[in-house]
């Protein structure tokens, strides 16, 4: 008789980090650098997430955020947390100082690249903070000399919120596979780059990246944004599920 196979689940590690750096990305947007207080390596995959422990009265509270950093086998990584006006999570972490610590859980999560089924040019779309696990990917394929398009559509209202902004037109201007394209929904006049939605542009860039080989999608943000990509992608260009890649924040 077979017996049938027993499936260990692994459990999640948990471990104390310090606040080492943070900044300002962006107005609402804060960057934290922690690491861990026992000097161990935090091992993860780009585009994964931790949980953030985060204290309350009553039972402790959790809120899930994507690394930004890429793995580097160190016990550092980073964050990009964005302000919710009166959310416990974010107002946390915006206010918390350099020294003190934090409770994480993880790093965890399937958005990776981990398991393409082939290799191929990537379109990362991104709103917001929604950029925060795409910049990890984007960051680690440059340090594997990936050579195939990498482009990056990010979504913001104005100037002001491009978060990475800097980084990433240097990233465009060193390496030729890297593009930048930055879209304002509510741009100024002064303002001559793309306008609109990230919905608006993904069409063409989709169509651009598909010349020589079958692309990748990366989309990452809030439920209305993801979904609206996805759904232009897979049901109305037909772009097949093995294609399209996904993560929600709501
Ligand atoms: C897998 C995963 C990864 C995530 N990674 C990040 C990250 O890297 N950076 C980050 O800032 N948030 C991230 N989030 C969202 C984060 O977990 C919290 O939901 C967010 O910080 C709000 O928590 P809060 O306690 O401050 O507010 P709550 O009172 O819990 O408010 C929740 C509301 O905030 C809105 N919201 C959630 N995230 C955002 C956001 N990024 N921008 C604007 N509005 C938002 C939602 O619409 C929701 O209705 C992620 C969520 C998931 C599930």
């Amino acid at each position: 008789m077979r017996r049938a196979r027993s499936r260990r689940v692994q459990p999640v590690p948990e471990f104390d980090a310090a606040l080492v750096a943070a900044r300002p990305l962006t107005p609402y947007v804060r960057e934290l650098t922690f690491e861990r207080v026992d000097g161990e390596i935090v091992t993860f995959d780009a585009g994964q997430w931790v949980n953030i422990v985060i204290p309350s009265d009553q039972t402790d509270l959790k809120r899930s955020y994507s690394i930004a950093s890429a793995p580097n086998d160190s016990s550092r990584f980073a964050l990009a947390v964005t302000h919710v006006n009166g959310g416990p999570g974010s107002t946390f972490l915006h206010q918390l100082q350099e020294g003190e610590k934090v409770r994480v859980q993880g790093p965890q999560g399937l958005f990776t690249r981990r398991h393409l089924k082939f290799p191929g040019p990537t379109l990362f779309v991104a709103t917001g903070t929604g950029l925060t696990p795409l910049r990890s990917m984007l960051l680690d394929e440059l340090h594997k000399r990936e050579t195939r398009p990498l482009w990056v559509l990010l979504g913001a209202r104005t100037e002001a919120d491009l978060l990475y902004r800097d980084e990433l037109e240097s990233l465009a201007g060193q390496h030729r596979n890297v593009q930048f394209i930055p879209t304002l929904s509510q741009a100024n006049s002064a303002w001559h780059g793309h306008r609109g939605y990230v919905q608006v542009h993904v069409s063409k860039l989709w169509t651009e990246l598909s010349q020589d080989a079958r692309p990748h999608a990366f989309i990452c943000g809030l439920q209305r944004m993801v979904s609206a990509v996805r759904d232009l992608l897979r049901k109305e260009m037909n772009v097949p599920r093995e294609q399209v890649h996904s993560e929600r924040y709501d």
